[in-house]
């Protein structure tokens, strides 16, 4: 795809690394269809206590997107799509923080004693509270962090991960 060929270049130019921003970017994207089918939420707790209630979201997915789900994609998303609609807020949907991020933040690697920036070092996205561990994609949660302090905090701690396993969807 040329746009990805342009937005590989383009963070290169900026040394930042682009697998990070596009990891988030998708982050996003997954939380936007969570929040997407989370809309219509009478109808959520009518079907929710019915026993065929994953059958009956799974039509209306596969409907919405075009998409044949898998069972085990389905039950996580519908997990998620309950979990969301029982928490008091919104999930939050943060293209506008990811651009915040870029155009407030300076590009330099937030753990006080390293502090270097491109092009000396490469740049990442970091979730400061992993997602996993119920860290938003919210600006505050956001910061740049070098490569390698990067890698050596992911050791440390659970990266965010897509969780639907996109491979296992079909197109109709
Ligand atoms: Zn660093």
């Amino acid at each position: 795809m040329k746009n990805i060929k342009e937005f590989e270049t383009l963070s290169r130019l900026l040394g930042i690394d682009a697998d990070s921003v596009m990891d988030h970017f998708n982050w996003c994207l997954q939380e936007h269809l969570v929040s997407t089918m989370s809309d219509d939420r009478n109808w959520l707790n009518e079907i929710r206590t019915k026993p065929n209630a994953i059958a009956l979201f799974k039509d209306r997915v596969q409907n919405r997107t075009k998409y044949i789900w898998d069972h085990a994609n389905i039950v996580r998303l519908y997990e998620e799509v309950i979990r969301s609609i029982d928490d008091h807020y919104r999930k939050p949907i943060s293209y506008d923080d990811l651009l915040r991020l870029f155009t407030n933040v300076e590009l330099k690697c937030a753990k006080p004693s390293c502090g270097r920036r491109p092009p000396d070092v490469v740049m990442h996205i970091d979730h400061i509270l992993p997602t996993s561990k119920g860290g938003s994609s919210k600006y505050d949660n956001l910061q740049f962090l070098c490569q390698e302090c990067n890698l050596r905090k992911s050791n440390k701690k659970e990266i965010s991960k897509i969780w639907i396993k996109l491979e296992s969807l079909q197109l109709f």
